[in-house]
C-alpha cells in the first residue's frame, strides 16, 4: 500500500501484533499455491473446479482480473501494511475432495513457515465418505491446522445431513475446531456463483452439533438479524468477510449491537478486492479502518478469533 494511503488511514508500520491483548486477527483469508496464479482459469478447468473459477477468475472489461491471487509473501506484506498480526487461512469450498486435500497440505506448509502469523483451517468434501473425511481431518490436525472451512454444502453439492459431513462436524467439536460455513443473504443481489443457503439448515446444524462451534461467514447473510432463532444459538459466531461488496459501511453500527460484540469476528475475505471502485487490489487496511469507524473494538478485531482458534 502507498504511504499516503497509510497516512490517510492513520496507520503505521509497527510490531502491533507483539502483544496478544491488541492483536488484530483477520479470521477469513484465502490463499493458494503460486501454481494457481500462472493461469487460474486453466488450473480450474484441469482440476474440475468450475464454481471457484466462476467466482475467482472473472475479468473486468479492461481485461484485468477482478481478483488477484497473491503469494504467501504477498499476504504477509498486506498484513504488515495493515498492521494485522495474524490471519486465519480458510480453504475454499472445492467441488473435488482431492483439491481439498491438496489445499490442506499447502496450508500446513504455510502454518509451519509462519506459526506466529498464520493459523489455518482444513477444507473437506464428504463425497469420499465418512471414514476418509475423518482421516483427512485428523491428518490436518496433526499437520498443525486448527479449524474447518470455509465449507459450503449448498455450493459443493451435498446435503447438510450427509453422513460424512455430519461425522466431520462431530469430530470438529471433539477437536475444538471451529467450523466456518459460507452463507448468502437472501436479499443480496445475485452475483455470479450466488447460491441459496436456507436459515433452517444452519439452525438445525447448530442444534444437532451443540459441541461444535460454527462461524457463519459474511455476517451470516443477515440471517441472525432477521430470524429470532439465531439469538438462542450459543455455538454460533459470525464473520464480516466481503462486507463492503454487499453492505454499506453503516452495517457495523447497525448489526454489531444486534449480534453482540462477543459473537463477531473481523474477517476480510482477502484477496477479494472489497473496494473495486476505489482500489486496484485488496487492501486490508481500508477495511480495518471501516470496521474501527463502525465501532469494532478489541473483541471483534482479534480477541474473539484468538479465543475460538486458540491462538
Ligand atoms: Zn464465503
Amino acid at each position: 500500500m502507498e504511504n499516503w494511503i497509510r497516512a490517510k488511514l492513520g496507520l503505521c508500520r509497527g510490531p502491533e501484533w507483539g502483544t496478544t491483548a491488541r492483536m488484530i486477527v483477520d479470521a477469513h483469508v484465502h490463499l493458494y499455491p503460486a501454481e494457481v496464479d500462472r493461469d487460474p482459469a486453466a488450473w480450474a478447468a484441469a482440476h474440475g473446479e468450475a464454481h471457484w473459477a466462476m467466482l475467482c477468475t472473472r475479468r473486468r472489461r479492461d481485461g484485468r482480473p477482478v481478483q488477484s491471487l497473491p503469494t504467501l509473501a504477498g499476504l504477509l506484506r498486506a498484513m504488515d501494511d495493515a498492521g494485522i498480526g495474524r490471519a486465519v487461512l480458510l480453504g475454499w469450498y472445492w467441488e473435488k475432495p482431492e483439491t481439498c486435500a491438496w489445499q490442506n497440505r499447502f496450508h500446513a506448509t504455510c502454518v509451519r513457515a509462519h506459526p506466529d502469523r498464520l493459523a489455518a483451517c482444513a477444507t473437506l468434501h464428504p463425497a469420499v465418505g465418512p471414514e476418509a473425511v475423518l482421516t483427512e481431518l485428523r491428518r490436518a490436525r496433526e499437520e498443525g491446522l486448527s479449524g474447518v472451512g470455509e465449507l459450503s454444502p449448498h455450493s459443493q453439492g451435498y446435503r447438510c445431513d450427509d453422513p460424512a459431513f455430519e461425522a466431520a462436524l462431530q469430530l470438529a467439536g471433539e477437536l475444538q475446531f471451529p467450523v466456518n460455513l459460507h452463507v448468502t443473504d437472501p436479499a443480496s443481489r445475485r452475483y455470479p456463483g450466488w447460491v441459496e443457503t436456507p436459515a433452517d439448515d444452519f439452525v438445525q446444524l447448530a442444534h444437532r452439533f451443540p459441541a461444535t462451534r460454527f462461524i457463519l461467514a459474511h455476517w451470516g447473510g443477515m440471517l441472525p438479524v432477521n430470524d429470532a432463532r439465531f439469538a438462542t444459538l450459543d455455538n454460533v459466531w459470525y464473520d464480516t468477510a466481503a462486507s463492503p461488496l454487499v453492505y454499506a459501511a453503516d452495517v457495523w453500527s447497525r448489526v454489531l449491537p444486534a449480534l453482540g460484540t462477543g459473537r463477531v469476528l473481523f474477517g476480510s475475505d482477502f484477496p477479494l478486492n472489497l473496494y473495486p471502485r476505489v482500489a486496484v487490489e485488496a487492501e486490508m487496511a481500508r477495511f480495518l479502518a471501516e470496521a474501527r469507524a463502525g465501532g469494532a473494538g478489541d473483541a471483534v478485531l482479534g480477541a474473539n478469533a484468538a479465543k475460538l482458534f486458540r491462538l
